[in-house]
C-alpha cells in the first residue's frame, strides 16, 4: 500500500482563501497589508522564490514591493534601507531573500528588521519566543507550515519518536523546538551532518522530517514501515534516463511505498512556507490596528 499524500498545495490554497477574506476586511478598515521583499544579487533560484511570493501576494490581495539590489550593495546600505522600512507605517512585512552575497552578514540583517515586521520569523526575539513556548508571535515560515500540515492531517505526535535531520536556524532547529513543546509532546531527535548511524536513527523514527538539501540522501531501506515522512529539501537534478532536469527532495520518492503519509516534492512543504509568509504579513498588518 502506498503512502497518503500530505498535500501542502491544497492546504495552502485553503489558507489563502481565508487570508483573502481577512485582507479585504483590513482594507475596509483602511489597512492595506504590504510586504516588502529585498533581493540582493542575481541568484536564479532566489528570483524564482521571490516571484512565487509576489504571485501569492497578488492572489490574496496583499501589496508586494520588490527591491532589487546589485550584488555590490554593502551591508550598511541594506541596513539603512531596512531602517527606512521599519519606520514606514505603510509596510507591514520585510523580508530579505536568502542567500545574500557572502559579503553580507545575514544574522545582522535579521536582527535589524523590526520584530513586528519580521515575517520570516528569524529575529532573535521571535525565535526566543518559541523557546519560551509563546506561539502568538511571528513564527518561522517553514517550521510553522510543517506543523500546520501535520495538524491538519490529524497526525498525532504525542509521545512519538520524531527525527528532524538538519539543524539550520531557519528550518531544523526551530522545528525541533515546536515539535517538543508542551501540547505537541513529541520525543525529538535532532540529527545532522556529524550524526552517526543515521540510517538506524531513521529506522526507529515514527516521523521523519528531512531538511538537508542533499538530493534523495534518505534511502528506502532507512524508512520505518508505516512512518510519516516530511521532505523539506528541494534540489534540481539532471535525470540520467530522460536527460531532463527535475526537482527532487532529500528522501527517495520510493519511500512512498512503505510510509503511511508523505509530502510530495514539489507541492508539499514549499506551498505551506509561502502560505505562512502570507499569514505572518496579514497578522503583522492586523496588529497595527491596535497601535
Ligand atoms: P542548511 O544548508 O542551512 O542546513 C542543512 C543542514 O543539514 C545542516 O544542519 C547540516 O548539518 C545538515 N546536513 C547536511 N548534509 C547532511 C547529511 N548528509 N546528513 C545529515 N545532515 C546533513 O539548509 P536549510 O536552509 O535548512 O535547507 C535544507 C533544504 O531545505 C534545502 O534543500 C532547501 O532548499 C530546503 N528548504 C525548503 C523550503 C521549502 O519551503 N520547501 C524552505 C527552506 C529550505
Amino acid at each position: 500500500m502506498g503512502a497518503l499524500l500530505l498535500d501542502g498545495k491544497k492546504l495552502s490554497l485553503d489558507i489563502e482563501k481565508n487570508l483573502k477574506i481577512r485582507v479585504s476586511k483590513l482594507k475596509e478598515g483602511g489597512i492595506f497589508p504590504h510586504l516588502a521583499v529585498i533581493l540582493v544579487g542575481e541568484d536564479p533560484a532566489s528570483e524564482v522564490y521571490v516571484k512565487n511570493k509576489e504571485k501569492a501576494c497578488d492572489r490574496t490581495g496583499i501589496k508586494s514591493t520588490k527591491i532589487l539590489l546589485p550584488s555590490s550593495t554593502t551591508e550598511n546600505e541594506i541596513l539603512e534601507l531596512i531602517d527606512l522600512m521599519n519606520n514606514d507605517d505603510m509596510i507591514h512585512g520585510i523580508l530579505v531573500q536568502s542567500p545574500t552575497p557572502r559579503t553580507i552578514n545575514e544574522i545582522l540583517i535579521t536582527e535589524k528588521i523590526s520584530p513586528s515586521k519580521d515575517v520570516d520569523g528569524f529575529h532573535p526575539q521571535n525565535l526566543g519566543k518559541l523557546v519560551q513556548g509563546e506561539l502568538g508571535g511571528l513564527m518561522p515560515c517553514t517550521p510553522a507550515g510543517i506543523m500546520k500540515l501535520l495538524k491538519q492531517s490529524r497526525i498525532d505526535l504525542a509521545g512519538k519518536k520524531v527525527t528532524v535531520i538538519g539543524r539550520s536556524r531557519i528550518v531544523g532547529m526551530p522545528l525541533a523546538i515546536l515539535l517538543a513543546q508542551r501540547g505537541i509532546d513529541a520525543t525529538v531527535t535532532i540529527a545532522h551532518s556529524k550524526s552517526k548511524d543515521l540510517a538506524e536513527i531513521c529506522r526507529e523514527s515514527d516521523v521523519l522530517i528531512v531538511a538537508i538539501g542533499r538530493p534523495e540522501a534518505v534511502k528506502l531501506d532507512w524508512i520505518k514501515p508505516g512512518s510519516v515522512i516530511v521532505d523539506v529539501g528541494i534540489s534540481r537534478i539532471n535525470d540520467s534516463l530522460t536527460g531532463k532536469s527535475r526537482l527532487v527532495g532529500d528522501v527517495s520518492s520510493k519511500a512512498m511505498e512503505v510510509a503511511s503519509y508523505m509530502t510530495p516534492v514539489p507541492g508539499g512543504v514549499g506551498p505551506m512556507t509561502i502560505a505562512m509568509l502570507l499569514t505572518n504579513t496579514v497578522d503583522a498588518a492586523a496588529k497595527t490596528k491596535f497601535n
